[in-house]
Protein backbone atom coordinates (compact mmCIF):
# COMPACT_ATOMS: atom_id res chain seq x y z
CA UNK A 1 0.00 0.00 0.00
CA UNK A 2 2.31 2.97 -0.99
CA UNK A 3 -1.02 5.17 -2.89
CA UNK A 4 -1.70 6.50 0.69
CA UNK A 5 -5.46 8.01 0.66
CA UNK A 6 -5.85 12.18 1.86
CA UNK A 7 -9.69 12.50 1.84
CA UNK A 8 -11.50 11.97 5.37
CA UNK A 9 -12.78 8.92 6.62
CA UNK A 10 -16.11 8.91 7.14
CA UNK A 11 -18.30 6.04 8.02
CA UNK A 12 -15.83 3.94 6.31
CA UNK A 13 -15.81 5.75 3.11
CA UNK A 14 -12.59 8.37 1.80
CA UNK A 15 -15.06 11.74 1.03
CA UNK A 16 -14.29 15.29 0.64
CA UNK A 17 -11.99 17.73 -2.56
CA UNK A 18 -8.80 17.84 -1.49
CA UNK A 19 -8.43 21.61 -1.18
CA UNK A 20 -5.66 22.01 1.08
CA UNK A 21 -1.42 22.23 0.62
CA UNK A 22 0.71 20.06 3.12
CA UNK A 23 3.67 21.09 2.98
CA UNK A 24 7.31 19.81 3.29
CA UNK A 25 8.79 21.80 5.58
CA UNK A 26 12.49 20.76 4.57
CA UNK A 27 11.69 22.08 0.96
CA UNK A 28 8.43 23.93 0.50
CA UNK A 29 7.37 21.59 -1.57
CA UNK A 30 3.81 20.50 -1.73
CA UNK A 31 3.35 16.71 -0.22
CA UNK A 32 -0.46 16.58 -0.28
CA UNK A 33 -3.82 17.77 -0.42
CA UNK A 34 -6.48 17.35 2.11
CA UNK A 35 -10.24 18.32 2.43
CA UNK A 36 -11.18 21.50 4.32
CA UNK A 37 -13.83 20.26 6.61
CA UNK A 38 -15.82 22.52 8.76
CA UNK A 39 -19.03 22.35 10.88
CA UNK A 40 -20.96 19.85 8.67
CA UNK A 41 -18.05 17.31 8.25
CA UNK A 42 -17.51 17.54 12.15
CA UNK A 43 -21.23 16.55 12.47
CA UNK A 44 -21.25 13.62 9.65
CA UNK A 45 -17.73 12.11 11.74
CA UNK A 46 -19.83 12.03 14.98
CA UNK A 47 -23.06 10.75 12.98
CA UNK A 48 -20.86 8.04 11.62
CA UNK A 49 -19.73 7.16 15.02
CA UNK A 50 -22.90 7.24 16.89
CA UNK A 51 -23.46 4.71 14.91
CA UNK A 52 -20.69 2.44 15.22
CA UNK A 53 -21.04 2.64 18.72
CA UNK A 54 -23.79 0.10 20.04
CA UNK A 55 -21.98 -2.73 17.71
CA UNK A 56 -18.45 -2.04 18.55
CA UNK A 57 -18.68 -1.77 22.41
CA UNK A 58 -21.08 -4.76 22.64
CA UNK A 59 -17.80 -6.80 20.71
CA UNK A 60 -16.14 -9.01 22.97
CA UNK A 61 -13.09 -7.78 24.21
CA UNK A 62 -11.00 -10.21 22.84
CA UNK A 63 -12.14 -9.20 19.57
CA UNK A 64 -11.64 -5.81 19.99
CA UNK A 65 -8.09 -7.18 20.85
CA UNK A 66 -8.01 -8.58 17.95
CA UNK A 67 -8.59 -5.67 15.42
CA UNK A 68 -6.11 -4.04 17.20
CA UNK A 69 -3.49 -6.51 16.74
CA UNK A 70 -3.97 -6.54 12.83
CA UNK A 71 -3.64 -2.58 12.80
CA UNK A 72 -0.57 -3.33 15.01
CA UNK A 73 0.77 -5.95 12.45
CA UNK A 74 -0.33 -3.74 9.07
CA UNK A 75 1.47 -0.65 10.51
CA UNK A 76 4.48 -2.67 11.37
CA UNK A 77 4.56 -4.20 7.77
CA UNK A 78 4.25 -0.39 6.84
CA UNK A 79 7.02 0.87 8.72
CA UNK A 80 9.53 2.07 6.12
CA UNK A 81 6.53 4.02 4.02
CA UNK A 82 4.97 5.68 7.02
CA UNK A 83 8.35 6.59 8.56
CA UNK A 84 9.17 8.50 5.09
CA UNK A 85 5.99 10.16 4.58
CA UNK A 86 5.89 11.44 8.40
CA UNK A 87 9.12 13.41 7.67
CA UNK A 88 8.03 14.57 4.37
CA UNK A 89 5.12 16.08 5.94
CA UNK A 90 6.91 16.89 9.93
CA UNK A 91 10.48 17.27 8.67
CA UNK A 92 12.22 15.19 11.35
CA UNK A 93 14.85 13.13 10.48
CA UNK A 94 14.29 9.47 9.06
CA UNK A 95 15.75 8.21 11.92
CA UNK A 96 13.69 9.71 14.40
CA UNK A 97 10.61 9.12 12.24
CA UNK A 98 10.82 5.43 12.39
CA UNK A 99 11.33 5.79 16.06
CA UNK A 100 8.16 7.20 16.46
CA UNK A 101 6.28 4.78 13.85
CA UNK A 102 7.71 2.30 15.86
CA UNK A 103 6.48 4.14 19.68
CA UNK A 104 3.24 4.77 17.72
CA UNK A 105 2.53 0.88 16.97
CA UNK A 106 3.73 0.01 20.18
CA UNK A 107 0.51 1.78 21.74
CA UNK A 108 -1.48 -0.07 19.39
CA UNK A 109 -0.07 -3.75 20.36
CA UNK A 110 -0.31 -2.58 24.63
CA UNK A 111 -4.29 -1.69 23.69
CA UNK A 112 -4.81 -4.62 21.88
CA UNK A 113 -3.74 -6.59 25.06
CA UNK A 114 -5.00 -4.56 27.60
CA UNK A 115 -9.13 -4.74 25.66
CA UNK A 116 -8.97 -7.91 27.64
CA UNK A 117 -8.28 -6.68 30.98
CA UNK A 118 -11.00 -4.22 31.62
CA UNK A 119 -12.27 -5.61 35.04
CA UNK A 120 -15.06 -4.72 37.26
CA UNK A 121 -15.60 -5.21 40.56
CA UNK A 122 -17.91 -6.70 43.28
CA UNK A 123 -17.96 -5.23 46.99
CA UNK A 124 -19.19 -6.28 50.11
CA UNK A 125 -22.73 -5.13 50.12
CA UNK A 126 -24.20 -3.45 52.96
CA UNK A 127 -27.28 -5.76 52.80
CA UNK A 128 -27.51 -9.28 53.08
CA UNK A 129 -30.22 -9.21 49.96
CA UNK A 130 -28.16 -7.64 47.73
CA UNK A 131 -24.79 -7.47 45.91
CA UNK A 132 -22.84 -4.37 45.10
CA UNK A 133 -21.12 -4.88 41.09
CA UNK A 134 -18.98 -2.35 39.57
CA UNK A 135 -18.43 -2.22 35.96
CA UNK A 136 -16.35 -0.25 33.81
CA UNK A 137 -17.72 0.10 30.78
CA UNK A 138 -16.76 2.28 27.53
CA UNK A 139 -17.93 5.89 27.31
CA UNK A 140 -19.45 6.79 24.03
CA UNK A 141 -18.41 8.63 20.93
CA UNK A 142 -14.71 9.91 21.53
CA UNK A 143 -13.43 13.36 19.50
CA UNK A 144 -9.49 12.91 19.31
CA UNK A 145 -7.72 16.31 18.47
CA UNK A 146 -3.76 15.85 17.63
CA UNK A 147 -0.55 18.10 17.09
CA UNK A 148 1.84 18.29 14.35
CA UNK A 149 4.99 17.22 16.72
CA UNK A 150 4.12 13.64 16.75
CA UNK A 151 2.00 13.12 13.88
CA UNK A 152 1.98 9.22 14.34
CA UNK A 153 2.09 9.06 18.30
CA UNK A 154 -0.67 10.99 19.35
CA UNK A 155 -3.17 9.34 16.91
CA UNK A 156 -2.38 6.07 18.51
CA UNK A 157 -2.00 6.85 21.74
CA UNK A 158 -5.68 8.03 21.93
CA UNK A 159 -7.41 5.68 19.35
CA UNK A 160 -5.83 2.85 20.13
CA UNK A 161 -7.46 3.21 24.02
CA UNK A 162 -10.47 4.13 22.90
CA UNK A 163 -10.84 1.70 20.29
CA UNK A 164 -9.88 -1.10 22.55
CA UNK A 165 -12.14 0.14 25.73
CA UNK A 166 -15.12 0.19 22.76
CA UNK A 167 -15.56 3.93 22.14
CA UNK A 168 -15.45 4.65 18.65
CA UNK A 169 -13.70 7.89 17.45
CA UNK A 170 -13.94 10.62 15.59
CA UNK A 171 -10.03 12.19 15.01
CA UNK A 172 -8.56 15.68 13.82
CA UNK A 173 -5.26 15.43 13.34
CA UNK A 174 -3.03 19.00 12.62
CA UNK A 175 -3.32 20.69 9.20
CA UNK A 176 0.27 21.00 8.91
CA UNK A 177 0.70 16.68 9.20
CA UNK A 178 -2.59 15.40 8.25
CA UNK A 179 -0.73 12.84 5.99
CA UNK A 180 0.53 10.33 8.40
CA UNK A 181 -2.69 10.33 10.93
CA UNK A 182 -4.97 9.20 7.30
CA UNK A 183 -2.20 6.63 6.60
CA UNK A 184 -2.69 4.87 9.96
CA UNK A 185 -6.48 4.97 9.38
CA UNK A 186 -6.12 3.44 5.91
CA UNK A 187 -4.43 0.76 8.00
CA UNK A 188 -6.68 0.12 10.54
CA UNK A 189 -8.83 -3.47 9.24
CA UNK A 190 -11.85 -2.17 9.13
CA UNK A 191 -13.37 -5.11 7.26
CA UNK A 192 -13.27 -6.06 11.16
CA UNK A 193 -14.93 -3.13 12.56
CA UNK A 194 -18.35 -1.71 11.66
CA UNK A 195 -18.00 1.28 9.09
CA UNK A 196 -17.49 4.74 11.56
CA UNK A 197 -15.59 2.64 14.88
CA UNK A 198 -12.61 5.11 13.30
CA UNK A 199 -13.27 8.64 11.30
CA UNK A 200 -11.05 11.30 10.74
CA UNK A 201 -11.58 14.28 9.18
CA UNK A 202 -9.29 17.42 8.50
CA UNK A 203 -9.84 20.89 7.77
CA UNK A 204 -10.90 24.52 9.77
CA UNK A 205 -10.00 23.29 13.61
CA UNK A 206 -11.89 26.13 15.47
CA UNK A 207 -14.97 25.01 13.61
CA UNK A 208 -14.14 21.23 13.78
CA UNK A 209 -13.86 21.59 17.77
CA UNK A 210 -16.48 23.91 18.23
CA UNK A 211 -18.75 21.33 16.65
CA UNK A 212 -17.54 18.50 18.71
CA UNK A 213 -17.76 20.32 21.63
CA UNK A 214 -21.04 21.12 21.36
CA UNK A 215 -22.36 17.81 20.19
CA UNK A 216 -23.90 16.23 23.68
CA UNK A 217 -23.02 12.47 21.47
CA UNK A 218 -19.12 13.34 21.77
CA UNK A 219 -18.87 12.02 25.57
CA UNK A 220 -14.88 12.68 25.47
CA UNK A 221 -12.41 14.99 23.44
CA UNK A 222 -8.78 13.87 24.13
CA UNK A 223 -6.47 16.85 22.88
CA UNK A 224 -2.82 17.26 22.85
CA UNK A 225 -1.61 20.89 22.09
CA UNK A 226 -1.13 24.48 23.48
CA UNK A 227 -2.33 25.28 26.90
CA UNK A 228 -4.20 28.21 25.37
CA UNK A 229 -6.26 26.03 23.13
CA UNK A 230 -7.13 23.43 25.74
CA UNK A 231 -8.66 25.91 28.17
CA UNK A 232 -10.85 27.07 25.22
CA UNK A 233 -12.11 23.29 24.70
CA UNK A 234 -12.43 23.21 28.60
CA UNK A 235 -15.02 26.09 28.20
CA UNK A 236 -16.45 25.22 24.67
CA UNK A 237 -17.38 21.35 26.96
CA UNK A 238 -19.26 22.88 29.87
CA UNK A 239 -22.28 22.83 28.29
CA UNK A 240 -22.50 19.39 27.75
CA UNK A 241 -19.78 18.27 30.60
CA UNK A 242 -17.40 16.23 28.88
CA UNK A 243 -14.93 14.15 30.04
CA UNK A 244 -11.47 15.95 28.86
CA UNK A 245 -8.17 14.29 28.76
CA UNK A 246 -5.80 17.03 27.83
CA UNK A 247 -1.95 16.88 27.53
CA UNK A 248 -1.19 20.48 27.30
CA UNK A 249 2.25 22.44 27.25
CA UNK A 250 5.22 22.07 29.10
CA UNK A 251 8.43 23.99 30.46
CA UNK A 252 10.37 21.22 31.98
CA UNK A 253 13.39 22.20 33.89
CA UNK A 254 16.11 20.08 33.89
CA UNK A 255 18.45 19.85 36.68
CA UNK A 256 22.33 19.00 36.95
CA UNK A 257 23.47 18.38 40.65
CA UNK A 258 27.49 18.56 41.08
CA UNK A 259 27.59 15.26 42.15
CA UNK A 260 26.21 14.03 38.53
CA UNK A 261 28.22 11.97 36.15
CA UNK A 262 28.07 14.87 33.95
CA UNK A 263 28.29 12.78 30.73
CA UNK A 264 25.35 11.16 30.99
CA UNK A 265 23.99 15.23 32.20
CA UNK A 266 24.97 16.33 29.00
CA UNK A 267 23.69 12.86 26.63
CA UNK A 268 20.74 13.23 28.84
CA UNK A 269 20.40 16.91 27.83
CA UNK A 270 21.24 16.39 23.87
CA UNK A 271 18.31 13.58 23.60
CA UNK A 272 16.07 15.75 25.74
CA UNK A 273 16.48 19.10 23.80
CA UNK A 274 17.69 18.53 20.61
CA UNK A 275 15.01 15.93 19.47
CA UNK A 276 12.80 16.81 16.94
CA UNK A 277 14.26 20.17 16.71
CA UNK A 278 13.13 20.34 20.76
CA UNK A 279 9.90 20.56 19.46
CA UNK A 280 8.27 18.02 22.15
CA UNK A 281 6.41 18.72 24.97
CA UNK A 282 8.49 16.95 27.72
CA UNK A 283 11.60 18.37 26.22
CA UNK A 284 14.31 20.64 28.04
CA UNK A 285 12.73 23.80 28.50
CA UNK A 286 15.11 25.44 30.88
CA UNK A 287 18.72 24.11 32.28
CA UNK A 288 19.85 24.82 35.89
CA UNK A 289 23.20 23.80 37.10
CA UNK A 290 25.36 23.83 40.25
CA UNK A 291 27.87 26.57 40.16
CA UNK A 292 30.60 24.21 40.25
CA UNK A 293 30.37 22.31 37.36
CA UNK A 294 28.64 25.11 35.50
CA UNK A 295 31.37 25.86 33.04
CA UNK A 296 32.16 22.43 32.45
CA UNK A 297 28.72 21.94 31.60
CA UNK A 298 28.15 24.33 29.48
CA UNK A 299 31.41 23.89 27.27
CA UNK A 300 31.08 19.87 27.18
CA UNK A 301 27.43 20.38 25.94
CA UNK A 302 28.55 23.42 23.08
CA UNK A 303 30.98 21.07 21.89
CA UNK A 304 28.22 18.19 20.91
CA UNK A 305 26.20 20.69 19.48
CA UNK A 306 28.48 22.12 17.53
CA UNK A 307 28.63 18.33 15.82
CA UNK A 308 25.26 18.78 14.96
CA UNK A 309 24.33 18.12 11.14
CA UNK A 310 21.36 20.02 10.18
CA UNK A 311 19.49 19.68 7.02
CA UNK A 312 16.64 18.00 5.32
CA UNK A 313 15.86 14.89 7.31
CA UNK A 314 15.81 12.24 4.61
CA UNK A 315 19.67 12.53 4.02
CA UNK A 316 21.96 10.63 5.81
CA UNK A 317 23.71 11.63 8.61
CA UNK A 318 21.58 14.61 9.70
CA UNK A 319 20.59 15.15 13.13
CA UNK A 320 18.30 18.74 12.71
CA UNK A 321 15.59 19.16 10.10
CA UNK A 322 14.21 22.23 10.14
CA UNK A 323 11.89 23.61 12.17
CA UNK A 324 7.84 23.17 11.50
CA UNK A 325 7.22 26.80 10.17
CA UNK A 326 8.27 30.37 9.76
CA UNK A 327 6.09 30.96 12.74
CA UNK A 328 8.36 28.63 14.67
CA UNK A 329 11.21 30.34 13.69
CA UNK A 330 10.47 33.57 14.90
CA UNK A 331 9.13 32.57 18.25
CA UNK A 332 12.79 30.88 18.53
CA UNK A 333 14.30 34.28 17.47
CA UNK A 334 12.13 36.07 19.75
CA UNK A 335 13.09 34.03 22.72
CA UNK A 336 16.71 34.41 21.93
CA UNK A 337 16.91 38.33 21.27
CA UNK A 338 14.63 38.63 25.09
CA UNK A 339 17.89 36.62 26.17
CA UNK A 340 20.23 38.80 25.02
CA UNK A 341 19.22 41.91 25.95
CA UNK A 342 19.15 40.55 28.83
CA UNK A 343 22.78 39.90 29.62
CA UNK A 344 22.57 36.10 29.05
CA UNK A 345 25.87 34.88 26.18
CA UNK A 346 25.24 32.50 22.72
CA UNK A 347 27.96 29.88 23.52
CA UNK A 348 26.62 28.83 19.92
CA UNK A 349 24.58 28.67 17.23
CA UNK A 350 21.77 31.53 17.90
CA UNK A 351 20.62 32.40 14.55
CA UNK A 352 18.80 31.09 11.69
CA UNK A 353 20.69 28.25 9.96
CA UNK A 354 22.53 29.13 6.60
CA UNK A 355 20.50 26.50 4.90
CA UNK A 356 17.48 29.11 5.16
CA UNK A 357 13.98 28.31 5.35
CA UNK A 358 13.12 27.00 8.53
CA UNK A 359 16.49 26.03 9.61
CA UNK A 360 17.98 27.09 12.64
CA UNK A 361 21.38 26.54 14.08
CA UNK A 362 21.03 24.50 17.42
CA UNK A 363 21.89 26.96 20.07
CA UNK A 364 23.43 26.98 23.74
CA UNK A 365 23.26 30.01 26.13
CA UNK A 366 24.47 30.73 29.20
CA UNK A 367 24.52 33.46 31.91
CA UNK A 368 20.30 33.37 31.94
CA UNK A 369 18.40 34.51 34.18
CA UNK A 370 14.80 33.03 35.59
CA UNK A 371 13.14 36.42 34.85
CA UNK A 372 13.94 35.35 30.77
CA UNK A 373 10.95 34.24 28.24
CA UNK A 374 13.32 31.28 27.80
CA UNK A 375 12.60 30.52 31.06
CA UNK A 376 9.59 31.23 32.00
CA UNK A 377 7.39 30.14 28.07
CA UNK A 378 8.19 27.08 26.26
CA UNK A 379 10.37 28.05 23.78
CA UNK A 380 9.89 25.04 21.70
CA UNK A 381 12.79 24.83 19.39
CA UNK A 382 16.68 24.07 19.36
CA UNK A 383 17.53 26.28 22.49
CA UNK A 384 19.36 24.96 25.82
CA UNK A 385 19.29 27.98 28.51
CA UNK A 386 21.78 27.38 31.29
CA UNK A 387 21.01 29.12 34.20
CA UNK A 388 23.42 28.59 37.78
CA UNK A 389 22.59 27.72 40.97
CA UNK A 390 23.89 27.06 44.36
CA UNK A 391 21.57 25.36 46.10
CA UNK A 392 19.42 22.46 46.31
CA UNK A 393 16.37 23.60 47.48
CA UNK A 394 17.24 27.07 45.10
CA UNK A 395 17.65 24.97 42.03
CA UNK A 396 13.53 23.17 43.02
CA UNK A 397 12.09 26.30 44.01
CA UNK A 398 13.33 27.65 40.33
CA UNK A 399 12.16 24.20 38.80
CA UNK A 400 8.54 24.59 40.54
CA UNK A 401 7.75 28.42 39.47
CA UNK A 402 6.33 27.69 36.38
CA UNK A 403 2.13 26.82 35.96
CA UNK A 404 3.36 24.05 33.55
CA UNK A 405 4.07 20.79 35.13
CA UNK A 406 4.42 17.89 32.60
CA UNK A 407 7.96 17.02 33.07
CA UNK A 408 11.17 17.11 34.55
CA UNK A 409 14.43 16.27 35.01
CA UNK A 410 17.37 15.67 37.02
CA UNK A 411 20.89 14.43 36.91
CA UNK A 412 22.30 13.17 40.55
CA UNK A 413 24.19 10.36 41.91
CA UNK A 414 22.87 10.73 45.86
CA UNK A 415 19.99 8.89 46.22
CA UNK A 416 18.79 10.33 48.82
CA UNK A 417 18.71 13.25 46.79
CA UNK A 418 17.16 11.50 44.05
CA UNK A 419 13.93 10.46 46.62
CA UNK A 420 13.98 14.14 47.66
CA UNK A 421 13.91 15.49 44.47
CA UNK A 422 11.59 13.44 42.51
CA UNK A 423 9.29 13.69 45.57
CA UNK A 424 9.34 17.53 45.31
CA UNK A 425 9.40 18.09 41.69
CA UNK A 426 5.98 19.58 40.63
CA UNK A 427 5.59 17.79 37.23
CA UNK A 428 3.63 14.41 35.98
CA UNK A 429 6.75 12.99 35.03
CA UNK A 430 9.85 13.03 36.36
CA UNK A 431 13.44 11.73 34.60
CA UNK A 432 15.62 10.81 37.10
CA UNK A 433 19.64 10.33 35.58
CA UNK A 434 17.51 9.79 31.93
CA UNK A 435 15.51 11.68 29.27
CA UNK A 436 13.74 8.35 28.04
CA UNK A 437 10.20 8.92 29.94
CA UNK A 438 8.22 8.08 26.72
CA UNK A 439 6.98 4.81 26.84
CA UNK A 440 3.54 2.88 25.72
CA UNK A 441 3.12 1.53 29.78
CA UNK A 442 3.61 4.05 31.75
CA UNK A 443 1.18 6.99 32.24
CA UNK A 444 1.62 10.28 30.35
CA UNK A 445 0.85 13.72 31.33
CA UNK A 446 0.98 16.33 33.96
CA UNK A 447 0.40 18.65 36.12
CA UNK A 448 -1.23 22.37 36.89
CA UNK A 449 -1.95 24.00 33.71
CA UNK A 450 -0.09 20.93 31.61
CA UNK A 451 -3.03 18.99 31.72
CA UNK A 452 -5.76 16.15 32.98
CA UNK A 453 -5.83 12.70 32.53
CA UNK A 454 -2.95 10.40 31.73
CA UNK A 455 -2.23 8.28 28.24
CA UNK A 456 -0.35 5.35 28.31
CA UNK A 457 -0.57 2.02 30.26
CA UNK A 458 -3.81 1.07 32.41
CA UNK A 459 -4.86 5.16 33.02
CA UNK A 460 -4.35 5.23 29.27
CA UNK A 461 -7.54 3.32 28.48
CA UNK A 462 -9.36 4.32 32.35
CA UNK A 463 -9.70 7.67 30.65
CA UNK A 464 -12.10 6.09 27.39
CA UNK A 465 -14.54 3.94 30.18
CA UNK A 466 -17.01 5.14 32.71
CA UNK A 467 -17.58 3.61 35.89
CA UNK A 468 -21.33 1.89 36.59
CA UNK A 469 -22.42 0.92 39.89
CA UNK A 470 -25.02 -1.77 39.84
CA UNK A 471 -26.98 -2.72 42.87
CA UNK A 472 -28.60 -6.38 42.66
CA UNK A 473 -31.41 -6.09 45.10
CA UNK A 474 -34.14 -8.35 46.30
CA UNK A 475 -31.45 -11.68 46.06
CA UNK A 476 -32.56 -14.72 49.04
CA UNK A 477 -30.99 -14.05 51.95
CA UNK A 478 -28.81 -16.78 53.18
P1 LIG B 1 0.40 24.33 18.24
O1 LIG B 1 0.53 25.76 18.64
O2 LIG B 1 1.49 23.47 18.71
O3 LIG B 1 0.07 24.12 16.80
P2 LIG B 1 -2.37 23.97 18.87
O4 LIG B 1 -2.96 23.83 20.23
O5 LIG B 1 -2.71 25.22 18.11
O6 LIG B 1 -0.83 23.78 19.08
O7 LIG B 1 -2.74 22.73 17.95
C1 LIG B 1 -2.92 21.43 18.41
C2 LIG B 1 -4.13 20.83 17.73
O8 LIG B 1 -5.26 21.61 18.08
C3 LIG B 1 -4.07 20.84 16.21
O9 LIG B 1 -4.74 19.71 15.70
C4 LIG B 1 -4.85 22.09 15.86
O10 LIG B 1 -5.40 22.05 14.56
C5 LIG B 1 -5.93 22.03 16.91
N1 LIG B 1 -6.61 23.30 17.16
C6 LIG B 1 -6.16 24.56 16.97
N2 LIG B 1 -7.11 25.46 17.31
C7 LIG B 1 -8.19 24.74 17.73
C8 LIG B 1 -9.50 25.10 18.21
N3 LIG B 1 -9.88 26.37 18.32
N4 LIG B 1 -10.34 24.10 18.54
C9 LIG B 1 -9.96 22.81 18.44
N5 LIG B 1 -8.74 22.42 17.99
C10 LIG B 1 -7.87 23.37 17.63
Amino acid sequence: MTNWKTQSLVDGRWVGSLESDVLNPATGAVVGRVPNNGEAGARAAVDAAAGAFPPWSQTIAKQRGRVLRQWYDNIVAHREQLARLLTAEQGKPLAEARGEIDYAASFVEFYAEESRRIHGETIPSHRKDARILVWRQSIGVCAAITPWNFPAAMVTRKCAPALAAGCTVVLKPAMETPLTALALAQLFPHDLAPAGALNVITGDAAAIGKAWCDDPRVRLVSFTGSTEIGKLLIRQSAETVKKLSLELGGNAPFLVFDDADLDAAVDGAIFSKFRNMGQTCICANRFYVQADIYDRFAETLANRVRDMVVGDGTQEGVTQGPLISVDAVAKVQAHLDDAVAGGARIVCGGKPHDLGGTYFEPTVLADVEPTMRVCREETFGPVAPLICFDHEADAIALANASRSGLAAYFYTRDISRAIRCAEQLEAGMVGVNSPYLSCEAAPFGGVKESGLGREGGRDGIAEFLETKYVLLGGLEAP
